[in-house]
């Protein structure tokens, strides 16, 4: 990763105790946010994950605000240097992550680098074309149910190849059955010129379009999920990530 603990601008640490407010991407971000290092535990390592106190004192707000500064980190190349033994070490007896990810498999949009997020920050579920389904609503029931996340962040991006597969008709073995469920996005997609897979205008009308169905499907298909978020414990909100300019737009 890019850069240094001491470029962080949103960090507070003495430098004589190196008392941290908190050494995890969101947790960091939270930290410049709320403006105080009181509410978090003293630290000695330099990374840490976050503790089940620290994820349960921040809304899904703080959380989201933190996803996006974690995101402006890693475009301005001032992503945090992440000790991931620490990381590591400090998950292992158990995680308390503060969201959970819904994202496409495409390997230039992993979604913990681009949001400058450390090891037991966020669950992370990808599929091509971000979709949902049974399984995948179980997944995410389990990160905010079970296990405590208080955002859903379903992010597609720009050129996905999966949307440009439904928008012109592939087959391909059971890749057909997952395209199939882009489909209702190309549909809906008000567009007046080529709509084709190479029109890349299009290409990333469709994959919106696709993010606010796949939010649209949780919401039908997980009785839990839609009452945690009309409860306002949890947050459920979609995004694109720009493969050129790296930038993750929040549709909020
Ligand atoms: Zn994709």
């Amino acid at each position: 990763m890019n850069g240094k603990p001491d470029q962080c601008v949103c960090i507070s640490v003495s430098s004589n105790s190196r008392r941290a407010a908190l050494k995890t991407g969101l947790g960091m971000a939270v930290a410049g946010a709320v403006g105080t290092a009181g509410v978090f535990v003293p630290r000695v390592s330099l990374a840490a994950s976050l503790t089940k106190k620290e994820r349960d004192s921040l809304t899904p707000d703080q959380i989201i605000e933190g996803m996006k500064r974690g995101n402006e980190r890693f475009i301005s190349g001032k992503a945090h240097q992440h000790d991931y033994l620490a990381q590591k070490r400090s998950s292992a007896s158990g995680q308390f992550p503060a969201a959970v990810i819904l994202s496409c498999i495409d390997s230039r949009a992993p979604a913990e680098l681009i949001l400058d997020s450390g090891i037991g920050d966020t669950f992370n579920a990808r599929i091509a074309g971000n979709i949902a389904n049974e399984d995948l609503a179980g997944s995410l029931e389990f990160a905010c149910a079970a296990a405590g996340a208080k955002v859903v962040l379903v992010m597609g991006h720009t050129d996905c190849g999966a949307v440009k597969g439904a928008i012109d008709n592939v087959n391909l073995g059971n890749l057909t059955g997952l395209l199939a469920k882009i489909k209702p996005a190309v549909d809906a997609t008000k567009y007046e010129g080529k709509r084709t897979g190479s029109n890349i205008e299009f290409v990333d009308m469709v994959a919106k379009v696709n993010v606010q169905n796949t939010i649209d499907d949780l919401h039908k298909r997980s009785e839990i999920l839609s009452s945690m978020e009309k409860d306002g414990k949890i947050k459920m909100v979609g995004a694109m990530y720009n493969l050129k300019t790296g930038k993750v737009e929040f549709m909020t």
